[in-house]
């Protein structure tokens, strides 16, 4: 018999790629040009050239059974010295390569970060808006998510919620920032108060409370924006790092965890993860990309449009009556819908060929994401179809 557990999943198919979906349908009529597609978190810039180049050495300068051979389960161990190194630099840590763990993107660090420090049955709290495939990743561990619900004044964290929320059998708090869907950073003082009631309760509870910090946009900030580590305010967190967004590399699989040196048990985390992604199938990410990463480790694509691109939607928000927190970084915008139902609010803009999410997914009835990774010629093109959708379902 097939896995009912599976087959359930089926059922809860993501919202983002079936708009997406519906965007490249609706594309064959029209035209993708005249489709404005906001669903997908799919960077729209190209790789930095240094990259292009550093992969053509690579390809006719080391031998093939190198670029293409396994890797050892933990990364290739220059590449992981190469990330220390950076991560020192940048951020005052004092990583070694035993601190970083190679994944694929993302999603695989988290993948091995909650099963690092989870048992089945623990709960893993997360903050609204937070990214809908948080659930798979963490489902399928065993752990259990549990989701703060948002404080939507700022979307910084609802404290009041999560001290309700807290108790004996959390094991981890994921958080995300810069955040996908508002695009907020968390500030230095809800950092600063976050870490100090986890210290103060893991004192209660007599175990650990770790933090995940999963950080694919810690890149893309905004003028003005602050850079905030999350690790040089809490000892036990592990880093979940992606080049997907900030080399423009998603299709290539490639990220890493880093643990803080000072973290509980930190000489074993990384060789446990080792061990999961003996199970999890999550094993050796590419040799070539792992090498090829290593050579820009301090570069990022040039991100420049998103900026260029956040400023003209949220301006046009403001201006069409919508409630909005601007965002300081990453490549989406969360603004409130017009009417309650942000599903509905998200249907009646596909008339107008603009796809935008409802925030429901994202823990946050009432709002929509908009994705703006796409070019700012269609940016601007779209704003007259925003205004033309507004003031014909709303302004009647
Ligand atoms: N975490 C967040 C908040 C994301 O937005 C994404 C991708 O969009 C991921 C994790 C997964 O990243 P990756 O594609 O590098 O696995």
């Amino acid at each position: 018999m097939i896995s009912q557990k599976y087959k359930k999943m089926l059922e809860g198919k993501s919202v983002i790629r079936e708009l997406s979906e519906f965007a490249t349908e609706r594309g064959k009529v029209i035209g993708y040009e005249n489709v404005f597609d906001y669903s997908l978190g799919n960077p729209s810039v190209p790789v930095p050239k240094e990259f292009t180049q550093v992969m053509m050495d690579l390809l006719s300068s080391k031998s093939p059974t190198e670029l293409h051979g396994y890797s050892p389960s933990l990364g290739i161990p220059s590449v992981r010295k190469k990330i220390a190194e950076s991560l020192n630099g940048r951020f005052n840590m004092n990583y070694s390569e035993n601190h970083i763990f190679m994944t694929t993107g993302a999603a695989g660090a988290i993948a091995h970060a909650v099963r690092c420090v989870t048992e089945p049955g623990d709960e893993v709290l997360t903050f609204a808006p937070f990214f809908p495939e948080y659930h798979p990743y963490i489902d399928l561990t065993g752990a259990v998510l549990k989701v703060v619900p948002p404080n939507t004044e700022d979307f910084q964290i609802n404290f009041t919620m999560f001290e309700e929320m807290l108790n004996e059998k959390v094991a981890a708090v994921l958080i995300n920032s810069p955040n996908n869907p508002s695009g907020v950073i968390y500030s230095a003082e809800t950092i600063k108060q976050l870490a100090d009631f986890l210290r103060k309760k893991e004192k209660e509870y007599g175990h650990e409370i770790f933090i995940i910090s999963d950080e694919p946009y810690r890149e893309i900030l905004f003028e003005g924006a602050d850079s905030i580590y999350v690790s040089n305010y809490y000892n036990n967190t592990l880093s979940c790092y992606s080049y997907s967004k900030s080399l423009s590399l998603p299709g290539e699989r490639i990220g890493y965890v880093a643990v803080n040196p000072a973290c509980k048990d930190s000489d074993l985390i990384v060789s446990m993860c080792g061990q999961i992604s003996r199970g999890i199938g999550h094993n050796c990410p590419p040799s070539l990309i792992q090498l090829a990463v290593a050579e820009v480790v301090d570069l990022t694509a040039d991100m420049s449009v998103y900026e260029t691109n956040m400023n003209l939607i949220y301006e046009k928000l403001i201006d069409l009556g919508f409630t909005c927190v601007k965002p300081d970084g990453t490549f989406y915008i969360f603004p409130k819908a017009l009417e309650e139902d942000a599903k509905v609010f998200c249907k009646k803009a596909l008339q107008y060929d603009l796809i935008l999410v409802p925030g429901d997914s994202f823990g946050c009835p009432g709002y929509f994401r908009m994705a703006y990774c796409i070019d700012t010629e269609k940016v601007e093109r779209s704003l007259s179809k925003l205004e033309e959708f507004v003031n014909s379902e709303y302004r009647k």
